[in-house]
């Protein structure tokens, strides 16, 4: 039995988003997070992304639990997979608080996966999970039931921080657990893995309360009907948005699927509270006057089936967007959104609407702390060593300097990557050797690596477009026994296309001579060639490599 603690990150260093930690003490393991990200825009084609975990896969039967800090996707996105790949062999008990337990389910329930073992765990209370004793920190951030995981061993406690902030005056329940925090630092901890999205913005994060003040400005200023668009888990800022409406007499409508799921949720667990009457059915929306109407959307993100980006493309089965609208952009774009955001903003101007960003008027503010608020949490837990997680390789390195600032030594802060194990044993802590560690790419429902072939055919189809090449060919000589058909889509740059034709028949009408010749007679050997020759001098003409497709009938 190793008595060395070994902390693994799978995912969410040198990158935002797929955050997953494994802890590993005496052979046994607790996996901290399970998130996924969603694709850039070289990923055509690919819904989501998730960490790489084949390491569980050859461990699983020493998995004691997975640990779930909060319901965001980034944090449980990837759970139905991961329980679905090592639920074959042995289910391993989900923990976390109960808002993010009521979301972890009603998301494995999407996956028809309904008898996961999920369980609450609130705050403060410990359970034994082989040689790990788990307990959960109520945080705050940008969705309710946020919490620290601190997992003590013989050789200390680690706390794996989740998404944090320190919100003095949250719109609902109790500020962090600083006492706690407080505590764990006297007591000693072992090692701090810290949040490190904010680590670039200097001072203190505005709280979330701050955010209706300026809501309902902007609000009160507008003339029609004002659509506000957030994150669906955000529920303190819906509550915020409710608020407001029931301030000015307007109603209330929540639009896209994943608003209703998380209000419903959030609804019966007591995190939000709508007064009676204010709400309204979508298809009622139009019977009110504009003046008295708020729509809640989906789509702050910019994403491609959104409530408000059909809105914008004019493609929302039940409201049309008309001029005088105002639409509220409460949420910023996560890095990579921007440019989709960007254009369903200018689609919501083309219709006529006035439109309010995080940048026009403060109606967002960050679930992620900022410097002081970091330094702040290591003050508090004072830990022997550090590992920065949660946000790409600057923004680790900027932690780690904040680290440094409050006096702790260079030596005990360690920047890490994925796939890097973090090892403290009674001598000291050190990076060990590197494990599996990657992407997994969602196409739909299934599951494949980086290296997936379509990938790569639908990157050489976007950017260079396909020839399809149809050659007849007597089943007794191999000759070509009838003109070679050319077609090209999405070919860019084609000037003289008809010569190009011509060119490219010719050259399939050599290639199939000389193969003649040869006696290649086998279809599949046939079609190699061909392809060969026919991207070979389509390269050798247009500098480009489309992809080329022969199909090659026997007669
Ligand atoms: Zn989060
Ligand atoms: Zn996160």
């Amino acid at each position: 039995m190793s008595s060395t603690l070994r902390v693994l990150p799978l995912g969410g260093l040198g990158e935002i988003g797929k955050n997953m930690t494994v802890v590993e003490y005496e052979d046994r393991i607790v996996v901290v997070d399970t998130g996924l990200r969603f694709p850039t825009a070289d990923m055509l084609g690919i819904d989501l992304v998730l960490p790489d975990f084949s390491y569980l896969r050859e461990r699983v039967h020493d998995i004691e639990a997975i640990v779930i800090t909060h319901g965001h996707e980034d944090h449980v996105g990837a759970l139905p997979w991961v329980l679905r790949e090592l639920g074959r062999e042995h289910v391993p008990t989900v923990y976390g608080g109960r808002l993010t337990v009521a979301m972890a389910r009603s998301k494995l329930d999407e996956h028809k996966l309904r008898d996961a073992p999920l369980e609450d765990l609130d705050p403060g209370h410990e359970v034994a999970l082989g040689p790990f004793v788990l307990e959960l920190i109520h945080m705050t951030h940008s969705i309710p039931d946020s919490c620290a995981v601190a997992l003590t061993t013989e050789l200390g406690t680690v706390l794996v921080t989740g998404d944090y902030k320190f919100d003095q005056t949250p719109v609902d329940g109790p500020p962090a657990d600083v006492s706690r925090l407080a505590e764990l630092g006297r007591e000693g901890l072992l090692l701090l893995c810290g949040d490190s999205t904010n680590a670039d913005r200097s001072g203190f994060s505005p709280s979330e309360r701050d955010v209706g003040p300026h809501l309902e400005e902007v609000f009160a200023r507008a003339q029609g009907r004002i659509i506000v668009t957030s994150f669906a888990s955000n529920i303190h800022r819906v509550q915020q948005v409710i608020d407001v409406a029931a301030e000015l007499g307007r109603k209330i409508s929540l639009v896209g699927r994943s608003m209703r799921k998380n209000v419903n949720i959030g609804r019966s667990l007591g995190h939000i509270e709508i007064p009676e009457g204010i709400l309204i059915q979508p298809q009622e929306v139009e019977d009110w006057p504009d003046h008295k109407v708020i729509v809640v959307s989906t789509g702050s993100q910019g994403e491609p089936l959104s409530a408000l980006r059909r809105m914008a493309h004019d493609d929302h089965r039940v409201i049309k967007l008309h001029r005088g609208d105002t639409v509220v952009f409460s949420a910023t774009p996560i890095p990579g959104n921007e440019r989709a955001v960007n254009e369903t903003v200018d689609r919501l101007y083309h219709i006529g609407c006035d439109v309010i960003t995080a940048r026009d008027a403060p109606v967002h503010a960050s679930g992620h702390g900022y410097t002081e608020e970091l330094k702040l949490m290591l003050n508090l837990v004072k830990p022997r060593y550090v590992l920065p997680v949660h946000g790409d390789h600057k923004r680790l390195h900027l932690h780690a300097q904040l680290a440094d600032a409050v006096g702790i030594d260079r030596d005990e802060v360690f920047e890490g990557e994925n796939g890097l194990p973090l090892e403290i044993d009674g001598r000291g802590a050190r990076f060990g050797d590197r494990e599996q560690s990657g992407m997994i790419f969602v196409d739909g429902v299934d599951i494949g690596d980086p290296a997936d072939v379509a990938l790569r055919d639908r990157r050489m189809l976007s950017a260079d477009g396909i020839f399809i090449v149809v050659a007849t060919v007597s089943e007794q000589t191999g000759e070509s026994v009838a003109q070679p058909e050319v077609i090209f889509r999405g070919v860019p740059f084609i000037e003289q296309a008809d010569a190009l034709v011509r060119d490219i028949r010719d050259e399939v009408e050599r290639s199939l001579a000389a193969a003649a010749r040869d006696r290649v007679r086998e279809i599949d050997l046939l079609s190699q060639e061909l392809h060969d020759d026919v991207a070979a001098f389509v390269y050798d003409r247009l500098r480009r490599r489309p992809m080329v497709l022969p199909v090659v009938v026997e007669v």
